[in-house]
Parts: C-alpha cells; sequence; structure tokens
C-alpha cells in the first residue's frame, strides 16, 4: 500500500528536485567527458527514468481531458453557461497573456536588454527557422476533420471541440443519453485514481529530469547571457507575484497566498516537465481537490488554459524581441510592438503547451514584424532552462483564470480552498466501491 498526504509529497518533490539539480550541475562541470557516466547514468538512467515518467504523464492527458470534459459539460447542464464560461476565461486568457507581454516590452526597454551584448562572439551559433504555421490555419485546425486522428495526434484544441460538442448533443439526448453521463462520470473517477498512482512515483521521475537537463547545460551558460537570462526571470516573476495575484485578489476575491501554497507542487511539475499539457493532470487535480474548484469549471478550464494561455512563454518573447532588436541596432516603432503583443497571443492560442514551442512561436513573431529570424540563435543557449521557468508560470496563469472565472459562476468551494489540508492525497490503496459522490451536478436528475 502507498500512502502518502500531499503536503509531503510536495516537499519530497522539491527535495529530489534540488537533488537533480546538483548532481547534475556537479556532472556537468567534473564528469562532462567521463564515457561512463555520460553513457550510463545521463543518457542511460536519467534519459530513460525522465522519459518514462514524461510518457506516464502525457499518457493521462487525453483520456483524462475527455471523461473530466464530458462530465464538466453535463455537469453545467445549461449551454448558455457553457458559453459564459468559454467567453469568460477566452478573454481571460487573452488579457493575462497580452499583459504578460506587455509588461515584458516595457521591463526589457526600460532596462535596454541587449545594447551591451558582443555580437561577434555569440554569432557563432546557428540558428534553423523553423516553419511556423500561417494564422489562417491556426483556425482552420480548431476543427477536427477526423476525430479519431485527432485523439491519436493528441490534438487539444480539437479533443476540445470534438468532445464539448458530442456532450452537448448527450445534453440534449437528455435521459436515453443519461448513461453515458454516468459512465463518463465513473471513468473520470478511475483516471483520477490513475492520476494519484502516477503521482506516486514523481519524485524520481522530477530527479532524473533535472539531473539529465542540468548534466547536459550546466549552469554555467547563463553567464554570458545573463542581461536577457536576469530579465525573463525578473518579468516572469514580477507577472506570477504582481499582475496575477493582483487579479486573484481583486477579482477573484481569494487569498493570492493560500493559491499559491497549493500551487507549488503543480509548479514544481511544470518546472521539471516544461510541458503545460503534460502537467495538466497534477492542474485538474490541484485545482479541482485543493482549491476547490468543480468539475463543471475546471475541466473546461484548465486543458482550455494549457493550450492556449501562455503568459510565460509570452513574455519570453516580449524580452526576447526587444534584447535581439537592440543586438542587430533595430529600431522598433510603436506599431512593431503592437503587432508583437498581437502575435504573442494569436501565437500561444495556436500552439499547443510542449517543450520549446516558445521558440518557433518566437520565429513566427520575428518574421512578422521583420526582425532576423537568425537572432534566435542569440537566445538559444539558456532556453531550455528559461523554458522549464516560463512553464511554471504558464501553469499559475491557467490556474489563476480557473479560480477567477469558478469564482464568478459561484462554482468553487471556499470552505477546500481555505482549508490548508485540503486534497491530501487519498490512500492508493483499492477500496470497496462506493457510491459515486456527484463531482458535477447531474442534469439528469
Ligand atoms: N514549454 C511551454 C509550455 O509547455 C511552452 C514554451 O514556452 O515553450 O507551456
Amino acid at each position: 500500500m502507498i500512502s502518502d498526504n500531499l503536503p509531503q509529497m510536495t516537499t519530497k518533490i522539491l527535495i529530489w528536485m534540488v537533488a537533480g539539480l546538483v548532481l547534475g550541475s556537479v556532472i556537468n562541470v567534473f564528469a562532462s567527458d567521463v564515457t561512463f557516466i555520460q553513457g550510463y547514468v545521463v543518457n542511460g538512467l536519467f534519459h530513460v527514468l525522465g522519459a518514462i515518467f514524461i510518457n506516464l504523464l502525457e499518457m493521462l492527458v487525453v483520456p483524462l481531458v475527455t471523461f473530466s470534459l464530458i462530465c464538466g459539460v453535463c455537469g453545467i447542464g445549461d449551454i448558455k453557461k457553457l458559453g459564459r464560461v468559454g467567453l469568460k476565461s477566452f478573454l481571460l486568457f487573452l488579457l493575462t497573456t497580452a499583459s504578460a507581454v506587455a509588461l515584458a516590452i516595457f521591463v526589457a526597454t526600460i532596462i535596454g536588454s541587449g545594447k551591451d551584448f558582443d555580437l561577434i562572439k555569440a554569432a557563432q551559433t546557428k540558428f534553423e527557422a523553423p516553419t511556423a504555421p500561417p494564422l489562417t490555419q491556426v483556425f482552420i485546425n480548431l476543427v477536427p476533420s477526423n476525430p479519431v486522428a485527432a485523439y491519436a495526434d493528441g490534438n487539444m484544441l480539437q479533443i476540445i471541440f470534438f468532445t464539448i460538442l458530442f456532450s452537448i448533443c448527450v445534453l440534449m439526448i437528455g435521459d436515453r443519453a443519461r448513461p453515458i453521463a454516468d459512465g463518463a462520470e465513473r471513468l473520470n473517477e478511475v483516471m483520477m485514481k490513475v492520476v494519484t498512482v502516477v503521482m506516486s512515483i514523481a519524485p524520481y521521475g522530477v530527479f532524473a529530469l533535472m539531473a539529465k537537463t542540468f548534466s547536459v547545460q550546466g549552469l554555467g551558460l547563463i553567464v554570458p547571457m545573463l542581461s536577457y537570462f536576469g530579465v525573463v526571470i525578473l518579468v516572469l516573476l514580477l507577472h506570477a507575484s504582481c499582475t496575477l495575484m493582483l487579479l486573484l485578489k481583486f477579482w477573484g476575491r481569494v487569498s493570492p497566498l493560500m493559491f499559491l501554497k497549493k500551487m507549488r507542487a503543480v509548479q514544481v511539475f511544470a518546472f521539471s516537465t516544461s510541458s503545460s499539457s503534460a502537467t495538466i493532470p497534477v492542474t485538474l487535480r490541484a485545482v479541482e481537490k485543493k482549491l476547490g474548484v468543480d468539475n463543471s469549471t475546471a475541466s473546461f478550464v484548465v486543458p482550455f488554459g494549457a493550450t492556449i494561455n501562455m503568459d510565460g512563454t509570452a513574455i519570453m518573447q516580449g524580452v526576447a524581441t526587444v534584447f535581439i532588436a537592440n543586438v542587430y541596432g533595430i529600431e522598433l516603432s510603436l506599431a512593431g510592438y503592437m503587432t508583437v503583443i498581437g502575435m504573442a497571443v494569436l501565437a500561444s492560442i495556436g500552439t499547443a503547451g510542449v517543450p520549446g514551442v516558445g521558440l518557433i512561436m518566437l520565429a513566427m513573431v520575428f518574421n512578422q514584424i521583420g526582425l532576423p529570424v537568425e537572432g534566435i540563435a542569440l537566445v538559444m543557449g539558456v532556453d531550455r532552462l528559461l523554458d522549464m521557468m516560463r512553464t511554471a508560470v504558464n501553469v499559475t496563469g491557467d490556474a489563476v483564470v480557473t479560480t477567477i472565472v469558478a469564482r464568478g459562476e459561484d462554482s468553487i468551494s471556499m470552505g477546500t480552498f481555505n482549508d490548508p489540508d485540503a486534497g491530501a492525497m487519498e490512500h492508493l490503496h483499492l477500496k470497496p466501491t462506493k457510491p459515486l459522490k456527484g463531482t458535477s451536478k447531474n442534469p439528469f436528475s
């Protein structure tokens, strides 16, 4: 029997994360050319463990989002409310991403990021510009021509579109479709249990991911890129601790401190996996069980946010734009900056939350405003580390918007939110089946 409770689990994950970071950095400094360590430990043990852990997380995403979303839509019961929740969360996601990139441009311009950069030295790195999808295709791609292919490819926006349409039709049919809604509720409960089981090995997965990343990257890379790296981190911190927390306090009317305490494990997951998508199961679990958001809201807003909302990524793009423009001595006009804001928002809608996608989006932004795309080579070196940090901010933004929307819809239990121990991990042994507690209001009863 594996049992644990979440506060202890979070501490355990943090300890293993730091251990991975330290061991990885030590290997990078002292054993980067020791064949045995590189072959068997870094590319063997760490790589295999880390990849298995990421696969385990990704394995959960599609079934969890599907069953949870069917429960959510059927739980909302009212198509008008669904439209309202959808519109509110969409607008809030746009607002937070746009304010993130605007803040990034503002701070980077004031600091003058990149003005003193040694272009000759840095220009030795080459960057092959990836092709970004055209904007029209982003919209066409929302609708799957084949839902089975969408499921097979894990295309989240298409899966969300199809599942919502399917669930609305379940609602429209009424009583005769009730077994489908009931079945989805049971399957959702099972998937939540699978999440809990997978989480029990999280500390070791996080350790392996951190050790592998830092033994390859090391901490030393940061030094030559300090001005860019430092400004991105500064704005990430400002956005996460000021903009988002002020929104939460004044719009959501909840305690930011309690929120942050409960989001710690989610942020660690996002940090070590660099993927908002792979973190969906953990975010969903925390938002429902620890923050007390009703499944009917969380099941929709969390996966939606993980796909379309990327505050941290937008921040990196804002700073990178100012940095590269300064390095190349290019003056950007106000219209240029406005385009950056618009493009960063649109790019985050059209791309999934997976590692490194921010760089592809950056190529899209640069193309649009006429900055040299090969300039991306200058920021590539530190992108792996920044990806980890911005992903943690991305998932924080998703949970903030989910909480605010849930507060507005009155679908959050403030008792659970304010209970510091809410969401303690259940004992992972099989209990006799008991009647399902309606995690959502059943529209059929
Ligand atoms: N890794 C980020 C995420 O999954 C996206 C990016 O910035 O590259 O949210």
